[in-house]
């Protein structure tokens, strides 16, 4: 929008908030349509750009609703698809580092056809954003359509919400309620956190490019979660503990981005430290928390895929 572009949200609200966008609520050039995007959708007008972000990222959600996270990765990218086809439109899809599974190799390159469990807990997550990427390069060799593919890794930043389950907000929302951290497994594996605003500047350029590939985007800068419990606890004075609970199964030990290609490509790479971006983040959610009356909506940090059914 701040470029001048018109722009049509959908969002069936299965895990985001009206919230979120109320502050473009009213803007001329935005309109916000309450649909699920596996079914299909009509818009009016010319459509020149799709972007599919529509899907449950974080493994809470998408283990509470396993076949919606399946339906959003197949019949809503190929809805999406369709769109973009109609109107002669671009499309961009965000896919995931979870194609990458619980990776050999390390850090991980685009050319890594990865290490998933294909019957696994986390499967419906993975399979849907590896089946996403096959439709939507059929679509591009079959049709001619122009897409990319941006393989997101861990981001974090204002308006996720506090009961996300994910490990930046549970961290934030444990430690402002002075509760322990629940640290899972020995907490010795790795994530690199991307803020939203690089990883969004990241999803604009590749929109531009030709490159009709995965391309990674995510911050390299890899930590241990406990070093990242750690770095939590400092900002709130030490005064938490941490809690270790079991691992949940298929848990990725490592994950790093390689990024070569988004640098060659795109010119792009993350601008903003973990150290600004916690910043930004805390403060956020502190302000949500005081604006409360009712405080946080509670979820318990018992995951599912913390016992497997198999
Ligand atoms: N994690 C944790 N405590 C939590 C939530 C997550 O230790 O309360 C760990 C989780 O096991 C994983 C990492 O933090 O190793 C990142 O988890 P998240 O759910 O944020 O995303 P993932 O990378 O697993 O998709």
């Amino acid at each position: 929008m701040k470029a001048g572009h018109q722009v049509v949200a959908l969002d069936n609200l299965i895990t985001g908030h009206r919230d979120n966008v109320a502050h473009l609520a009213g803007q001329p050039g935005f309109e916000f349509i309450e649909h699920d995007v596996c079914r299909p959708v009509a818009i009016a007008g010319p459509v020149d750009r799709v972007f599919h972000l529509a899907s449950l990222a974080s493994p809470v959600d998408y283990l509470a609703h396993p076949i919606e996270t399946l339906e959003s990765g197949s019949t809503g990218t190929q809805n999406m698809l369709e769109l973009a086809r109609r109107h002669g439109a671009r499309l961009l899809l965000t896919s995931t580092s979870e194609c990458y599974g619980d990776p050999l190799e390390h850090p991980q390159s685009e050319t890594y056809w990865g290490n998933v469990n294909p019957v696994g807990l986390r499967s419906c997550y993975d399979e849907s954003k590896r089946y996403a990427e096959a439709l939507t390069m059929a679509y591009h060799r079959t049709y001619g359509l122009p897409t990319n593919i941006a393989r997101i890794f861990n981001t974090y930043g204002p308006r996720m919400a506090l009961n996300d389950g994910r490990v930046v907000p549970a961290f934030i929302d444990q430690a402002l309620k002075r509760q322990p951290l629940t640290v899972f497994g020995d907490g010795s594996q790795t994530r690199s956190f991307c803020f939203v605003s690089d990883l969004v500047e990241g999803l604009l350029r590749l929109s531009e490019s030709e490159e009709r590939y995965p391309v990674n985007l995510g911050n390299p800068a890899e930590m241990t979660i406990l070093q990242f419990a750690e770095e939590i606890r400092a900002r709130f004075d030490n005064a938490v503990g941490i809690e270790f609970k079991p691992l949940p199964s298929d848990d990725p030990k490592l994950r790093r981005p390689d990024i070569t290609k988004a640098r060659r490509i795109l010119g792009w790479e993350p601008q903003v430290s973990l150290t600004e971006g916690l910043s930004v983040t805390i403060e956020y959610f502190r302000n949500k928390v005081q604006r409360s009356p009712h405080g946080f909506p509670v979820r318990t940090n018992a995951r599912p895929d913390q016992v497997d059914f198999a």
